[in-house]
Formats: structure tokens, sequence, C-alpha cells
């Protein structure tokens, strides 16, 4: 059953106002009560537009005028007009009440479908002037995800750290709840933009032997979500800063590391500590200072790929030497015969 609401009323018009009368009387309500406007009156704008579509079509608001025993009084009896006389009177003077109550409901049933299918284009109508994107009610929007750089140093690598950043969140403007416009006129706050920035402090912990390169998330600490919509993500760029002994280049690593003169002379198997794990290198017999050795696709990973390891292998010679050391190192020397150096000026 549909209850009855006087249109007319609804638009603060008469039964003799005018198309244009009663356009510009919606186009002022709707910049009061449009749910864009004011979500609080979605429902009495409905009834508004219900007003508008049924009042602004001859054909909607004779049939409506008829059934609710409204008349237009300054217009000369057309033949239309003749045959609503003709039907209030029958129906006026019908005894079965049931059947106005079932073209009633049979009428509103028809109008209410055919108006949620006009109310569309007439607030595209008339709110083109006002702004196109107040059209439609905003969908849910998930905030962005957010990246930032964290630089941390090879100790703080290996034991694990915490950092605060600073990341610029953007968020809907609390004024005009990203609506962009207010009553019509560009929000102050937001510029008319939708939404402003904000400085947001996060201490994020990052755990202990984390690898350079690593995408460190910290859920929902993205861009917070519009209109009920999910927050985005905060990713950290872990970049280790190398030292004088590991330098990082993209997803390869660069280790200068020492040997003993013996392990050049001889060669053998070491194990070199990285944060990348324990690694063993092969060093072939008479492995010269400044030597290098790539190993493949030991670098750092991510996804897919993985860098290399570059290894700059230093004869280092020990500092503290014992007795039996010198005495070998004397007795070396003895036995050597070759000049190192006699090629100095011939190269
Ligand atoms: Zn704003």
């Amino acid at each position: 059953m549909i209850k009855f609401k006087n249109y007319y009323e609804i638009l603060g018009v008469t039964p003799d106002s005018s198309n244009a009368e009663i356009k510009s009387a919606y186009r002022r309500l709707a910049r009061k009560y449009h749910p864009d406007v004011n979500p609080s009156t979605a429902e009495l704008f409905k009834d508004i537009t219900e007003a508008y579509t049924t009042l602004i079509n001859s054909e909607k608001r004779r049939q409506y005028n008829i059934l609710n025993g409204f008349f237009e009084k300054q217009k000369t009896n057309t033949s239309s007009q003749k045959a609503e006389q003709e039907y209030k009177e029958k129906t006026a003077t019908e005894p079965n009440k049931k059947q106005e109550k079932d073209i009633k409901s049979d009428f509103g049933q028809k109008q209410k479908k055919h108006s949620e299918k006009v109310f569309a284009d007439t607030i595209n109508d008339i709110f083109k002037e006002f702004t196109k994107k107040e059209q439609k009610k905003p969908e849910p929007q998930n905030g962005a995800d957010i990246t930032a750089d964290v630089t941390i140093n090879i100790a703080e690598a290996l034991k694990g750290t915490e950092r605060t950043v600073n990341v610029l969140h953007t968020k809907l403007c609390p004024k005009c709840q990203g609506r962009k416009f207010i009553n019509g006129s560009k929000c102050s706050a937001c510029d008319g933009k939708g939404e402003v920035s904000e400085h947001r402090k996060i201490t994020v912990k990052i755990p202990a032997k984390i690898k350079n390169g690593t995408k460190l998330r910290v859920k929902g600490e993205g861009n917070p979500g519009k209109f009920g919509g999910k927050n985005g993500d905060l990713y950290l760029n872990i970049n280790i800063q190398g030292n004088s002994k590991i330098k990082y280049d993209g997803l390869n690593v660069y280790y200068e590391v020492p040997i003993t003169p013996f392990e050049a002379v001889l060669g053998g198997e070491i194990v070199v500590n990285t944060l990348e794990g324990n690694i063993r290198l092969k060093i072939p017999a008479r492995t010269n200072s400044g030597q290098k050795f790539r190993l493949s696709g030991q670098g750092v990973k991510q996804k897919n790929k993985s860098g290399d390891i570059i290894v700059t292998v230093h004869i280092e010679i020990p500092q503290s030497l014992s007795d039996d050391e010198i005495k070998l190192y004397e007795k070396l020397k003895k036995a050597s015969s070759h000049n190192v150096r006699e090629n100095l000026l011939n190269d």
C-alpha cells in the first residue's frame, strides 16, 4: 500500500505552479538536502525527487492529480482535464472503494519503478551546474600503499633495530569528507581536492639478520581507506649501508676478504662469514692480492632474482707471529731464489 504523499507540499509549490517553478523549487531543495551535501536527509531527498519526477512529467502529474483530488485552477478545461473530472466524479461515486485502492497501488508500483529509472537522469540534469563528481554516492576506496626507504648499518642488520619513520599520509578531508564541495562551493580545508596530507611518525621494529633490499610490510599503515575502504600498507625498503669491507650495489654484494700468505700460495677452501650466511670459497694455489671471485646467485635474493657475491681477496700479513713462524719465514727466504721485482721496468 502506497502512503499518500503531498508532492506539492513536499516541493513547496501549488497545483497551479508551472514546470519552471517546480524545477526551480527542486533545484533549491536539492542544494539543501542532496545526500552528497547532507547524508542525514537522504530519505527526505528521495521524497523530494519522487515529487519532482512526478510533477515535472505532465502525464504523471495529471494521473497524480486525479488520484489525489488536485486541480489546476487557472487553465482552461482541456479534454484531458475533462477526462480527469469525469474520472474523479466516477471514482467519487463508486461504492466499491477497493477498486480505487487497487488502481492506486498499481499506479504506485509502476510509478515507483519508473521513478527509480528516471531518478539518475533527473539528478544529472539538475546537478550539471553543481558539480559532476557529486552525482554518485562515493564508492569505498582502498588506501594506497606507501613506500619509504630506511638505511641501517651492518651491525643493526645483524642484531635487529628499531626505526621511527615519518610517513606522509593522504587522508580524506575531515571538513568535506572527500566531497570537495560544501553547499556548492569549494571546500576551504582541502581547496577542493577532497583529501589532505598529514605527517605521521611510525615506529617499526626491524628484525635481526635482515637482508639488504628487504621490503618490510607494515600492515594498515599506508594511506587510510576512503568511504569505508581498507587502509593501504606501509612498505619499508631496507638498505644496508656498507662499511670498508662490504658494499651493496642493488642485488650484488661486494666483499673485501683477507687471506693469509700461505692460503695465497697453497690455495684451499676458506669460509667467509657474510650477512647472506657462511659462504665457502675455493682459493686456487698462487692467488694474488686483488683477485676477484664471483659467487653466482649467492647475493641478495628478491622474488625470482638473486644477485652475486663478488669477493676480492687481499693477502694480509698477520701482525703477531710466533717464533716458529718467523723461523719458517727465514727458511722460506733462504729457499727462495725468485726475484719478484725483476720485471718492474720491463712491463
Ligand atoms: Zn575538503
